[in-house]
């Protein structure tokens, strides 16, 4: 029996994790955590009975236990709660599954507790790397990605120990607005940028994805996992979503991990790792698919892609900064406050106003942050 923490385990990542925990017996579930969603929360308990959940907001944690008092559930809330729920003592490992820097602590303290990490939620890869990389060496836990793409390069590595990466292909949808101009970018909707053409995600990854800033925080994500610097990091259009990442080696030799797009794949690999499980999703039809296209980024229409490479390249707190205005710009977009190339507006004012902190702590992340946060409302009211 394997036991499992879940954060986020309302969201899209966390839904999807529990149907593998349903459809593999040997699974268990000792702790969830999620945000607002605590109807859907109690449903979970009643099917998983974890022995632990944790809420953001103390008001929903009383309502959560007058909801579940007959289960004898114990019932925690705000970031000590997350922190129960990210290091708990039975799990063996944690699936970060939540969304923004909000994991960054939760994490450290599930990698401090021995936990092995089946790491979903990106942001804190991207503003944390250099802290939670040698955590995790240092404490010797397993960094398993969840992120399609990830999950592909980590797993096209596997058995090349000792092999050279000359470079990685990080595949690329191209998302809802792909051969967009500049002009028709600027009149996109809300309901425009939440129609991915074949991934069925959160809302934030969704217009992240839009913007083509996931896949600059997924050049970030996948510099920390693999040790490779961004130049060798090679973003590909590949719309119909079939190649989910690949890895050139120093022999020209290019090994890629292919299948249909569903999210439980990366999951449970992540979950049962090295070993791989039966699993019952639609398969791959070369004959029915017919062909694969390629193309290369529009990196001056799609500028989250070229953000997120200065904010790599400048490194320290530039990175928070990409991430923490991306989070806040995407909030104002989803209100329908901004439009959606004043993402990248804002993301690039805060950027040019801040002067980078080389290897920051977690207090200086999180200040960067908040720093972030001031200037857009400064710009934006
Ligand atoms: P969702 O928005 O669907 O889910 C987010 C989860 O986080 C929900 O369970 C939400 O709870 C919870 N949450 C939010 N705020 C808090 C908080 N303060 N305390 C506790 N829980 C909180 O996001 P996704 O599942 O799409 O994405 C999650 C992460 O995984 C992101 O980092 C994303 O980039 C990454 N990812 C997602 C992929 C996908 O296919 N969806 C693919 C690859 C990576 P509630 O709803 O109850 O408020």
């Amino acid at each position: 029996m394997k036991k499992i923490a879940i954060l986020g385990s309302t969201g899209s990542i966390g839904t999807q994790t529990l149907e593998v925990v349903r459809r593999n017996p040997d699974l268990k579930v000792s702790a969830l955590a999620a945000g607002r969603n605590i109807r859907r929360l109690e449903e979970q308990i009643r099917e998983f009975c974890p022995d632990y959940v944790a809420v953001w907001d103390e008001k929903d944690a009383l309502s959560l236990r007058e909801m579940v008092k007959d289960s004898g559930i114990r019932v925690g809330f705000g970031m000590d709660g997350l922190i129960e729920a990210a290091a708990y003592k039975d799990a063996q490992i944690t699936v970060t599954a939540i969304v923004g820097m909000i994991g960054i602590r939760p994490t450290i303290e599930a990698i401090k507790a021995g936990k092995d990490i089946a790491l979903a939620n990106k942001e804190t890869l991207v503003t944390a790397g250099h802290i939670i990389m040698p955590l995790a060496r240092k404490c010797g836990v397993k960094i398993l990605p969840v992120d399609s793409e990830h999950s592909a390069i980590f797993q096209s590595l596997n058995g090349e120990e000792g092999s050279r990466i000359e470079k990685i292909l990080l595949t690329c949808s191209g998302g809802p607005f792909r051969g967009y101009t500049k002009e028709q970018l600027a009149g996109v909707t809300v309901e425009d940028a939440l129609r991915h053409p074949n991934w069925n995600m959160g809302r934030k990854i969704t217009v992240d994805s839009a913007s083509l800033v996931n896949k600059g925080l997924e050049v970030m994500e996948a510099g920390w996992l693999f040790g490779v610097p961004g130049e060798q990091i090679e973003v590909v259009v590949q719309p119909q979503s079939i190649i989910h990442s690949a890895v050139q080696f120093t022999d020209g030799a290019v090994i890629a991990q292919m299948g249909t797009p569903d999210m439980r794949l990366p999951i449970q690999y992540a979950l049962f790792y090295p070993r791989r499980r039966q699993m019952d999703t639609e398969r791959l039809d070369l004959f029915r698919l017919g062909s694969i296209t390629f193309e290369k980024p529009d990196t001056d229409t799609f500028r989250g892609l070229t953000l997120a490479r200065r904010a790599m390249a400048e490194g320290g707190t530039m990175p928070t900064i990409f991430n923490a205005a991306n989070e806040i710009a995407v909030a104002h977009f989803l209100a329908h406050r901004i439009g959606f190339l004043d993402i990248y507006r804002l993301i690039e004012e805060c950027m040019d106003s801040h002067r980078v902190i080389a290897d920051p702590g977690v207090d200086e992340i999180l200040d960067a942050e908040k720093e972030a946060s001031e200037k857009i409302a400064s710009l934006e009211g």
